[in-house]
């Protein structure tokens, strides 16, 4: 069996940070991530807050360049699915088929889009509602989309879909955003794109594809419906902590609650990044996650 210091489930911006932090630190360390890298800042289209890029770039891009940076420091990154993790004298890291020993462990397992569970959404999804503009905005060419939310996500997703669509509505639940003051100027600035605000989706219909959407007011309860072709989901992030269930304490949203220097309630673990109970999720902050939990961790091995 395979034994590490740490290892480091996830391996977006947060788990890639630890893992530049715990290289240089010389731990002996493994980071186990799903689908590849980067988790869902590989979805932006384009990243302008990020310090040290004045031009901006793409998430896949920024995700590359700290990929290559913890590697440059010793990172091992494997695609591998966690599934389950027991708490022996160690810990047992139960990761596809194998399972490893570990002393400490970093959950940078990040978020994934949130569903609004309205009718229609699952039976359409892939056939016209999407909760990823990037991946699929170019279907969208000369056609009428709906964006849900009204966050710096429901604003990025209009803004790059402003480049294919002949029009954009933003389908928002309150006549207020969340969303930074920029992209929303932006978006008023954009001829393409309309607000229809105090409204939510109750459901999504079609036949083959998606033909329209049943909106509610949310002052009135009037029904209306609007004909479109795409519905793009863009109501804020669930965390991906289901297995973590009993293992580390939660919030109610399943957000896992961590200290100061983001150890959890399990001696020995800590979370980073967007999984974590906290107010900011901007890639920034789980950077800023990952070498924390990283520092913790060392000082944590240094004791056990
Ligand atoms: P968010 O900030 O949580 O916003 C979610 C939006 O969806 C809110 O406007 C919310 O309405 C609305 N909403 C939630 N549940 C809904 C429902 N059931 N029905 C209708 N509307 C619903 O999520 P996000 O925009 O995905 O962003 C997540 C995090 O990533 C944030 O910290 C954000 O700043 C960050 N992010 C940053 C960028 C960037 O900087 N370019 C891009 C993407 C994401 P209320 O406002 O009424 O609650």
């Amino acid at each position: 069996m395979r034994r590490f210091d740490c290892v480091v489930i996830g391996g977006g911006p947060a788990g890639l940070t630890a893992g530049i932090y715990l290289g240089r630190a010389r731990v002996n360390f493994v980071i186990f991530d799903e689908k590849g890298f980067g988790g869902l800042s590989v979805y932006s289209d384009r990243i302008e807050n990020y310090p040290g890029f004045p031009d901006g770039l793409s998430g896949f891009e920024l995700a590359q360049l700290m990929k290559k940076q913890a590697e440059k420091f010793g990172a091992k990154i494997e695609i591998k699915k966690v599934h389950k993790i027991q708490k022996k004298a160690d810990f047992k890291v139960f990761a596809g088929e194998e399972v490893v020993e570990a002393k400490s462990i970093i959950l940078a397992v990040g978020s994934n889009f949130k569903k609004l569970n309205i009718p229609g959404e699952k039976e359409f999804t892939g056939r016209g509602v999407s909760y990823c503009a990037t991946c699929d905005g170019a279907f969208f060419n000369g056609k009428k989309v709906c964006v849900i939310g009204g966050g710096d996500g429901a604003f990025s997703e209009a803004l790059f879909l402003t480049k294919f669509a002949e029009k954009v509505f933003i389908i928002h639940r309150r006549d207020e955003f969340r969303a930074s003051k920029i992209l929303v100027e932006r978006a008023k600035q954009n001829p393409k794109v309309e607000f229809v605000l105090s409204f939510v989706p109750v459901e999504i219909q079609g036949e083959d594809k998606v033909k329209q959407i049943i909106l509610k007011s949310t002052k009135t309860n009037e029904k209306n419906f609007l004909s479109c072709d795409g519905v793009f989901i863009a109501v804020g992030e669930s965390p991906n902590t289901e297995f973590l269930k009993g293992f580390v304490d939660m919030d109610e949203r399943g957000f896992i609650i961590t200290d100061e220097k983001l150890s959890t309630s399990q001696k020995g673990v800590f979370a980073a990044g967007d999984c974590r109970a906290k107010e900011f999720r901007q890639i920034i902050t789980a950077c800023g996650d990952g070498a924390v939990s990283a520092f913790s961790c060392q000082e944590y091995l240094e004791k056990v």
